[in-house]
């Protein structure tokens, strides 16, 4: 039974993306959990057309560099008005407001956590070669990248961000225990899963998970989470440095 505690006391999670193909969403984001917690209203998504705010005839969102060079940089004026209409709404006034850009701080599991803790996301998907700086700093975005390599557009990204924190909105994952033992909970990756048949193409299954030894399989989880974490991701072990 989905814990809806969060859905009748509060307002739903929300997430509102400015785009310039608001057609690309749900997309992935209305299937499966985050689908189905979209359609009991765990969480509400509205994105903001950003070419009904273009100029002219051809409704044009974006412009030539300053400076020279290539590509087209998508303009302040545009976007502003996109962004202030769209913060009319009560609702999203008080939302974090991010542009997902390749130069942003990584999105990790514990920024996850934090935006899902919170009211919801205020996003802007770039396109071309970016945004005017000058309308994310008067309308005070932060930068989140989803990792290092260059997307050709934020809808992805922004369905990435979105995804990360809506699984983890109280009421959408069926039991909270799965979320404990996670990848990146406790700086760790998770251990190696199995299931059924006990033996496949000669590969048994190992003898101490069928053991029924709850001690023995959670310390044999812990040393193999270790060792994965060491082979694959040493940083997550190394002591964190540069804490002020
Ligand atoms: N010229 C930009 C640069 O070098 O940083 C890249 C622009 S990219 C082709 C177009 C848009 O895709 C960006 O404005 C951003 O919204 C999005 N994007 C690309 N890579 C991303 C990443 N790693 N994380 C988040 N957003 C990304």
């Amino acid at each position: 039974m989905p814990d809806r505690t969060r859905h009748e006391n509060h307002t739903a999670w929300q997430a509102t993306v400015v785009t310039l193909f608001p057609e690309m969403f749900p997309g992935p984001l209305g299937h499966s959990l985050s689908g189905q917690a979209l359609e009991s209203g765990l969480w509400s998504l509205d994105c903001i057309a950003l070419r009904e705010f273009g100029l002219g005839r051809h409704r044009q969102v974006d412009d030539t560099p300053a400076g020279g060079g290539a590509g087209m940089v998508m303009r302040a004026d545009v976007i502003a008005a996109a962004v202030d209409q769209a913060l009319t709404k009560q609702s999203t006034s008080n939302l974090p407001r991010i542009y997902l850009s390749p130069r942003g701080t990584p999105l990790t599991q514990l920024a996850a956590k934090e935006l899902a803790a919170g009211p919801g996301v205020f996003l802007l998907a770039g396109r071309f070669e970016g945004v005017d700086e000058r309308v994310l700093e008067a309308r005070d975005f932060r930068e989140i990248s989803i990792g290092d390599y260059v997307l050709s557009g934020g809808e992805l990204a922004a369905m990435v961000l979105i995804d990360a924190c809506v699984r983890l909105i109280p009421g959408v994952l069926g039991a909270d225990a799965s979320l404990n033992q996670e990848s990146f909970e406790g700086g760790l990756l998770e251990y190696p899963q199995y299931t059924r048949p006990r033996d496949w193409e000669g590969r048994p299954i190992p003898e101490v998970l069928l053991s029924g030894d709850h001690g023995r399989i959670a310390q044999w989880r812990e040393m193999r989470a270790r060792e994965m974490t060491k082979t694959r991701r040493p940083d997550l072990l190394a002591p964190k440095t540069g804490k002020k």
